[in-house]
């Protein structure tokens, strides 16, 4: 088992724990991003979101919500994401699904660069098609 997320759940390496249920754990991220970064994981290893059996992936959606006020209010942040990164390109370095939950403050900066681009006329349309055909 050389998952470092797996061996967190296994008790073998020690995490800060915030909740922990039969299917889900929830722990503070070891170099956060901001005090109280929070890193909900399904206790089934999976690494990315499409590979997640739907019995865990409900587990872990269900509870997301509840962790992610109590996180948000405990540092008094003025907002939060909840981050998946997919896949190495994504930026993921660990591969067992975990979602991020960042707390923010108004003006903290982070994440300050979002690259928004535009679609050239029919461009939309044409990948749109292309993602309902494959789903
Ligand atoms: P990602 O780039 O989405 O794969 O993020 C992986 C996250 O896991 C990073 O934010 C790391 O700081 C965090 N991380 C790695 N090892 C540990 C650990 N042992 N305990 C808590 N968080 C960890
Ligand atoms: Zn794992």
């Amino acid at each position: 088992m050389d998952c470092i997320f797996c061996q967190i759940v296994a008790g073998s390496i020690p995490c800060t724990k915030i909740y922990e249920d039969e299917m889900v754990l929830a722990f503070l991220d070891i170099a956060p991003v901001s005090a109280g970064h929070t890193l909900v994981i399904p206790k089934e290893h999976c690494d990315e979101v499409h590979n997640c059996s739907e019995k865990y992936f409900e587990a872990l959606t269900s509870v997301l919500p509840k962790i992610a006020l109590a996180v948000s209010d405990a540092v008094s942040a003025d907002g939060y994401n909840v981050l998946c990164n997919n896949g190495r390109a994504a930026g993921q370095l660990v591969e067992h699904l975990h979602f991020h939950i960042i707390p923010r403050m108004a003006g903290d900066g982070v994440f300050s660069h979002w690259p928004a681009g535009k679609y050239p006329p029919g461009k939309a349309d044409e990948v749109a098609k292309k993602i309902r055909k494959s789903l």
